[in-house]
């Protein structure tokens, strides 16, 4: 086989065979920058079509390790919002409910934040367990280790700078290639659509997901896929720090509505009713032997549970958004106030950019509620002196009307396999 007419097929509308990307995946090193961008762009210009998705996402989980299977063990995917911090409630309470969770998480890019990044604002947090740990951890959540789908961090490099990510085959390899890695065998999907959302429009991220639930039952997943909007952000905290505030209040049964309808609805897709490991404290003993397992002092441990403010780090300039007139929040922009608490510090613009853990808003007011003007809409915790220019930006994202709406649910549809 060659390199170059291998990408010329793919350039010219022609499908790659299994053998031909099991190939070039497995010889990955010997490829030189320009070709495997060549690859890329022919992929994504021309599409992969369901053989070559599988084949793909095959040949890079075999070039990897993989988790030791264990009975009941499961895990979540989100393609990523602002506030998502469903898995850092739902890891713990599915493991209440009597499953395994290995969950391999990632940190945060431009204006959506990374469960990492929030679990390492926990002080002793070890976000970085060796597969040894993992295969002996029923319930964790941590970084991808270099030895999981090697081949995806190489192309992803790549996709980054070529303008090779939004390829529905290539995310699809992507994410299925790590999660299959995981040796689980029930697979949530959070696909997200809308203006914070990396697939914005709803048909694009329904393709995604069918996409994802099929080629995940080739590799022997039960996948179910639900379309969320994330339009505006979700929950009453925001940040690394603030959303484990708001983790805590989740599990101790006090989440906002919103925050708690995606855990549940997440749970219950994978067979699992967390309401009752939630109103026995279950759910919130597990997060704090979780915390303990991966390096928190059990009283530190403790600690946050009781008062989360008295351990974690919170920036101590507030920036309070105020009402601008009476009336009903008819629209919060989740891309406008994810993009400022990025600016903020709370995230980051390159990849190893360090985060701010202490940067975070606290929503005042949620769509749909009432408010009269001078009332605090919302308030960004940042560092001393930034620039009112950020500060009139997040005042552009709250809008304040007179319709009287009560918000839909954030759930639109769920994709499994009959419907693929
Ligand atoms: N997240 C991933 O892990 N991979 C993609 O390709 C896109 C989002």
């Amino acid at each position: 086989m060659h390199v170059p007419a291998l990408i010329a097929k793919k350039r010219d509308g022609l499908s790659l065979s299994k053998d031909e990307l099991h190939w070039f995946v497995s010889n990955l090193d010997e490829w030189s920058r320009e070709q495997i961008g060549a690859f890329l762009m022919a992929c994504q210009l021309k599409g992969l079509n369901d053989d070559e998705t599988t084949a793909l996402t095959l040949a890079m989980l075999d070039q990897g390790a993989r988790l030791s299977p264990r009975a009941n063990a499961v895990d979540k995917h989100s393609t990523g919002g602002v506030g998502d911090k469903m898995s850092l409630v739902l890891a713990p309470a599915l493991h209440a409910c009597g499953a395994v969770v290995p969950m391999l998480a990632g940190r945060g890019l431009a204006h959506t934040g990374g469960t990492i990044d929030k679990l390492e604002s926990i002080p002793g947090f070890n976000t970085g367990l060796s597969l040894d740990e993992m295969n002996r951890n029923p319930c964790f959540i941590s970084r991808q280790t270099e030895e999981i789908a090697p081949a995806d961090a190489v192309l992803y490099a790549i996709r980054d700078v070529t303008a090779t990510v939004p390829c529905i085959g290539l995310i699809t390899a992507s994410i299925l290639s790590k999660k299959a890695a995981e040796g689980i065998h029930a697979l949530v999907l959070d696909v997200k659509f809308g203006r914070a959302a990396f697939m914005q429009e709803e048909h694009a991220a329904r393709k995604l997901a069918t996409s994802m639930v099929r080629v995940g039952h080739e590799l022997g997943l039960t996948v179910i896929a639900q379309l969320t909007d994330m339009n505006r952000p979700i929950g009453r905290w925001l940040g690394n720090s603030h959303e484990i505030v708001e983790t805590v209040a989740c599990l101790k049964g006090s989440g906002p509505s919103d925050t708690m309808e995606l855990v549940t609805s997440q749970a219950l897709a994978l067979g699992y009713d967390i309401a009752e490991v939630i109103n026995n404290g279950s759910a919130l003993k597990c997060f704090k032997e979780m915390m303990v397992r991966q390096g928190v002092n059990r009283k530190v441990a403790e600690q946050l549970i009781d008062d989360p403010w008295s351990v974690l780090v919170r920036e101590t300039t507030p920036y309070v958004v105020h009402a601008t007139s009476s009336g009903v929040v008819m629209d919060l922009d989740a891309l406008t106030i994810g993009e400022v608490l990025c600016e903020a510090g709370a995230g980051r613009s390159t990849p190893n950019q360090p985060v701010n853990h202490g940067v975070g808003i606290e929503l005042h007011a949620k769509v749909g509620h009432s408010v009269t003007r001078g009332d605090p809409v919302l308030t960004l915790d940042g560092p001393a002196n930034l620039p009112q220019e950020l500060i009139n930006t997040l005042s552009s994202a709250v809008h304040i009307g007179s319709v009287q709406s009560v918000p839909p649910s954030r759930v639109l549809e769920t994709v499994t396999l009959d419907r693929t």
